[in-house]
């Protein structure tokens, strides 16, 4: 391993930095993932700042400059410097730390930091005014689905994480609490999942105070209604849909409004244990997938449990892929083979990870009738926590799932010089004829563009996302390439089958939003409709999952068929005006 790191800001020094209990864990990814570092931090920028669409370098001082005025200079960063990638826990919001197009490509022109709502609706009212694009983050941690990065290159990125950071409370009583953005709240909105029973965590939300593109502000839910004596109505967080249409979830995967509160359902304390299961053959794929419905349609699993590849186990040892094979191909099944009959896992195919909560009695019910199900897979093999090395996966599975966040999936980021990685998230129903067709489809396509498998299932009772991570080297056109040129025919060859995304990286989005076309692309022309009234002059995110305001729409912007492989080393994702 190189010299270690300058140590990364912790929580104390920055809003997005480490928590004290994870300084030398994050000491020791940090040097392991720079340790395979090829390219340098930064490198000076060959363009300038990247201006908005259709703003002269004058109309866009003048701009800043009343943002300026409105929200303190120290509180509107322009975005002249070097760009720098960082890592997961130093990362920028400048740009797509990931980039897959050009560095330059996709990036904001500067970064706005409000301190509270009003100064959102401030920043709202200003877009509207200079006719700029604003892009909003929580932490600007999405890496894999495009960082921080605005869909419109030179947007004004408005970095809710630093400034709005508060726990605005916390009732015991009711398991709830209220939250500003720099918190869990961007994966939720991007509804991402987590590996708790509350794993769906947009499912667990519970009211939201939001700013629409045009300034005004709306709670929803319960939130709607007045408390009295002008408190928070106290049903807030306890009754998600209230009264007429559920409006909540147009402000998730959208850019239908800025999101600056966000109520969440807690869970209360309670004892868990976590387990492993280890199957032999590719082939027990179908009976897994059997076996997990009814387990999971009956409560009997107790989190959202992963079923992954054995190809995962190698990947988060943190070993680069040259420590387990010399050649630049998909390393091939029989060695994978090899490598994990010395791993804890032995020569399996998939392992189930799962976790099971309440008291000791009712876990070891729980776990009695899930070795029952699974037992019947011939050569299926039972693990605790305490028959693995203390270095094993199972240890931070543990802690994930009893709501103990970690460092460990980084891990995987160290297979190649220089990793980033796209998601390529479809959604199966938990039956195996289905998961297997898309399974079949991944195997296929990744083993044509030459990128390893990496497929982790998140698994519920009627449907799993089936994740995989392409893993990519940042320095080279060509991996990039393919990696575009992979997702582009993964989205059409499962969208052809009957399924689709669950979400995707900004530059796919228009892709994507494609597929779900069933009724002459009545949803998209629904979500555009709504787009048009609330955001008429398009200042928000425009073009994030695919929806793009009328002043954008048929103008270029869209990223249809090979446009993205086409930017990649020397082209661009922005149409020629
Ligand atoms: C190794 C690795 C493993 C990962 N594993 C997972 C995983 O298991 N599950 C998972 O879900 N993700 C995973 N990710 C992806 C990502 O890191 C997480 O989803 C992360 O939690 C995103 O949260 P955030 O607050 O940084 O989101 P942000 O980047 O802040 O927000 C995501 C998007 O939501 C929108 N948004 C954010 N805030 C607002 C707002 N206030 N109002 C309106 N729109 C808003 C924006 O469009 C933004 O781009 C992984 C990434 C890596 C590198």
């Amino acid at each position: 391993m190189n010299k270690s790191q300058p140590p990364p800001p912790t929580l104390a020094d920055k809003y997005s930095g480490v928590p004290s209990r994870l300084t030398l864990i994050a000491q020791t990814a940090k040097d392991q993932l720079y340790s395979h570092k090829t390219v340098p931090e930064s490198s000076l920028r060959r363009h300038n700042v990247r201006l908005p669409p259709d703003t002269t370098q004058a109309a866009f001082d003048a701009a800043l400059a009343a943002l300026k005025k409105n929200l303190g200079k120290e509180n509107v960063v322009l975005n002249d410097k070097p760009l720098v990638d960082g890592w997961y826990l130093e990362h920028p919001n400048t740009h797509d730390a990931f980039h897959l197009v050009d560095q330059e490509d996709l990036v904001s022109s500067a970064v706005a930091y409000p301190a509270s709502t009003v100064e959102v609706q401030t920043i709202v009212k200003w877009a509207n005014e200079y006719a700029i694009p604003i892009y909003p983050i929580s932490m600007g941690r999405n890496v894999g689905y495009g960082g921080s990065a605005p869909r419109v290159p030179g947007s004004v990125v408005v970095d809710l994480g630093r400034r709005m950071n508060k726990i605005l409370n916390i009732d015991a009583e009711n398991a709830s609490c209220v939250v500003e953005p720099g918190s869990v709240f961007g994966n939720a909105i991007d509804r991402g999942v987590g590996y708790t029973p509350m794993g769906d965590h947009f499912a667990n939300h519970c009211g939201m105070e939001v700013v629409l593109p045009n300034g005004e502000l709306l709670r929803t839910g319960m939130g709607a209604l007045p408390g009295k004596n002008e408190v928070d109505n106290p049903t807030w967080q306890s009754f998600q849909p209230a009264y007429g249409p559920y409006s909540d979830g147009i402000f998730s995967q959208s850019n239908f409004g800025i999101v600056c509160q966000m109520g969440f359902f807690l869970m209360r304390e309670t004892g868990h244990q976590s387990y492993m299961i280890t199957f032999p053959r590719d082939e027990d794929f179908p009976e897994i997938v059997e076996t997990i419905r009814p387990l999971a349609q009956k409560g009997i699993l107790g989190n959202i449990p992963q079923l992954r590849h054995v190809a995962q186990e190698l990947n988060v040892t943190g070993l680069p892929k040259s420590h387990w094979y010399a050649g630049s191909s998909p390393l091939p099944r029989q060695l994978i083979r090899q490598h994990a009959s010395k791993l804890p896992c032995g020569d399996c195919s998939w392992i189930f990870y799962g976790t099971q909560y309440g008291n000791t009695a009712s876990i070891e019910t729980q776990l009695t009738i899930i070795k029952s199900a699974f037992s019947r897979i011939q050569g299926s093999k039972f693990f605790l926590p305490s028959d693995l090395p203390a270095d094993h996966y199972i240890h931070s599975r543990a802690l994930v799932c009893s709501g103990v966040p970690i460092l460990r999936e980084l891990d995987w980021l160290n297979w190649k010089p220089n990793a980033a990685h796209l998601f390529f998230s479809p959604i199966t129903p938990t039956h195996a004829s289905d998961a297997q067709v898309v399974h079949d489809i991944n195997v296929h396509l990744h083993a044509k563009y030459g990128f390893d498998l990496f497929p982790t299932l998140c698994v519920s009772g009627r449907e799993m996302h089936y994740i995989t991570n392409i893993i990519y080297d940042r320095s080279s056109n060509d991996e990039k390439r393919r990696a575009a040129a992979l997702m582009r025919e993964l989205i059409v060859a499962t969208a052809s089958e009957g399924y689709g995304e669950y979400r995707t990286h900004l530059l796919f989005a228009d892709q994507v939003a494609r597929t779900y076309s069933w009724g002459n692309n009545a949803l998209m022309r629904f979500n555009e409709t709504i787009k048009d009234a609330l955001d008429p002059n398009g200042i928000l995110a425009p073009g994030r999952n695919g929806i793009w305001p009328k002043k954008y729409r048929g103008k270029g912007w869209e990223l249809l068929g090979e446009s993205v492989e086409k930017a990649v080393g020397g082209g661009t994702i922005s149409p020629k005006l």
